[in-house]
């Protein structure tokens, strides 16, 4: 599983792929800057969690982790899900070893 992950974290780094699976997450924001799905759920003040390079850090409770980790934060999912939604999303279901 940690394989698969990392392929992911390697497969979605480019910006126009993260920011369709940040729409599609429900998360709203300016640029690279969202609210917080963990933190800001009432999308009040500056939005707080930036996106980088496939890496996405929350200024304000501190989250961070990888894409997978987005996925897992904004659906309160687990891993196995995670990456079930990303298959769908990204179109590539059964395309991975
Ligand atoms: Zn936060």
């Amino acid at each position: 599983m940690t394989d698969i992950r990392h392929e992911w974290d390697h497969r979605i780094k480019d910006w126009p792929t993260i920011h369709k699976i940040a729409n599609d997450l429900g998360l709203a924001g300016e640029g690279h800057h969202f609210y917080c799905p963990g933190c800001q759920p009432l999308r009040n003040g500056a939005p707080e969690l930036a996106i980088r390079e496939g890496n996405f850090e929350c200024f304000r409770c501190g989250a961070r982790g990888d894409v997978v980790g987005l996925v897992k934060l904004a659906r309160k999912c687990d891993l196995e899900a995670a990456i079930a939604w990303l298959e769908r999303e990204t179109g590539t279901e059964g395309t991975l070893p």
